[in-house]
């Protein structure tokens, strides 16, 4: 494969690095470094071609909620519009103003709730339908903070899985170009097929499985395939077993709901595209949640459960309140029709995920977390 510099990508796509500081990006120049850092180990047993790997996590000059992985000469590409985590913020924010979602996480002082703030598909094209500030409590506003984090982590973390899992290499052979990216715009567009949604949604199972393992701390090993996890009883590094289900679900939910409000087609067209269905991808986040916490050894099984499910109702709630559009979100006048059409899906990429693997394998990158799991798709299930 022959590739291109990161100078040429950017020049070829228009495009152009934003160089974020304290002042124009106060939360993400904090924030990159140390997930970076935290990420450092893994990243150093990853190679590429056998050569330490070099990855380049920058921001991209551009509007609207987007991200795309690419392999070029340099090393491996990371590249998230510019705005992507001050949306989350903004729309985090305003989801939590109106106190349901883990309401016990409060100082007690009274905040202004966000109602009906206009069609959350401009949150998609870059353009924030409200101001927003700093909610009066702070801690109300922390956990906010929190929640958004968790949605810009899964984004990075969906475009790690791009790189470490061959995704970007399959794609150089049917494109010429070893990229990937989230939202086809006029200059970046993405070719799509079953093959496309498959490696999508590869990349979005091992973000979910990484969110749930940073907010659960759960102990985990390999074995016969799979991982097998035991969850802590007691508090983890994001509060209590219901908090902690809710802070690795949340942020990854919201982003879903996010490219949901922007998407023009519905779940039961079943012609190809570049990504499952926003509304797949939600259900998918939720299933694999669900599989995670049944299939583990032990643990406060029930307790996740039950903070799965409040922060799934308490987020649909807060959204209906929230956004002035909402109709799409949950297709509750075909429920069944909704997770008969979501599993035969899930079933076509397993099916066509083990059709690619031999060749995904050649340019996995032997690394850290993702390492131990190369003869089944993401995650920790081998079914
Ligand atoms: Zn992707």
């Amino acid at each position: 494969m022959v590739l291109t510099t990161m100078a040429d990508l950017l020049h070829g796509e228009g495009m152009q690095i934003f160089k974020y500081n304290r002042d124009n990006s106060p939360f993400i120049s904090v924030m990159l470094p140390e997930l970076l850092q935290l990420s450092s180990g893994w990243i150093a047993e990853g190679r590429r071609n056998g050569e330490p790997m070099n990855l380049i996590v920058d921001l991209l000059d551009e509007p609207g909620f987007n991200a795309f992985a690419a392999s070029v000469t340099e090393g491996d590409l990371i590249m998230i519009n510019k705005d992507v985590f001050e949306i989350l913020f903004d729309t985090a924010r305003a989801l939590v103003s109106h106190g349901i979602i883990m309401p016990e996480i409060t100082s007690g002082e009274t905040v202004t709730a966000y109602k009906s703030v206009g069609d959350p598909g401009l949150l998609a094209a870059g353009s924030r339908p409200w101001t927003i500030s700093e909610l009066a409590d702070p801690v109300r506003d922390m956990l906010a903070y929190r929640i958004a984090q968790s949605g810009f982590i899964y984004i990075l973390m969906h475009e790690m899985n791009h790189i470490f899992r061959g995704h970007l290499e399959y794609g150089a052979q049917t494109t010429g170009l070893a990229l990937r990216a989230e939202v086809g715009t006029d200059r970046l567009s993405g070719p799509s097929g079953l093959e496309d949604e498959t490696l999508e949604w590869d990349a979005d199972l091992g973000a979910i499985n990484h969110m749930l393992k940073m907010a659960l701390n759960p102990i985990t090993w390999p074995e016969d395939g799979t991982v097998k996890w035991i969850f802590n009883e007691d508090d983890g590094p994001t509060g209590t077993p219901e908090q902690g289900i809710q802070f690795g679900t949340l942020g990854p939910l919201i982003c879903t709901l996010i490219f949901e409000a922007s998407e023009t087609s519905e779940w039961d067209d079943k012609a190809p595209r570049s990504h499952p269905h926003p509304l797949f991808r939600y259900a998918t986040t939720v299933m694999n949640a669900v599989n995670v916490i049944e299939q583990a050894v032990s643990g406060p099984k029930d307790r996740l459960k039950a903070g799965l499910l409040s922060g799934l109702e308490s987020l649909h709630e807060s959204w209906r309140l929230t956004f002035d559009r909402h109709g799409s979100m949950v297709p509750s006048d075909d429920l069944d029709g909704f997770v008969a059409a979501h599993s035969d899906r899930i079933a076509d990429y397993r099916e066509t995920w083990f059709k690619l693997r031999d060749e995904l394998n050649k340019s996995h990158r032997h690394g850290g977390f993702m390492s131990d799991l190369t003869q089944y798709p993401a995650g920790h299930q081998k079914v």
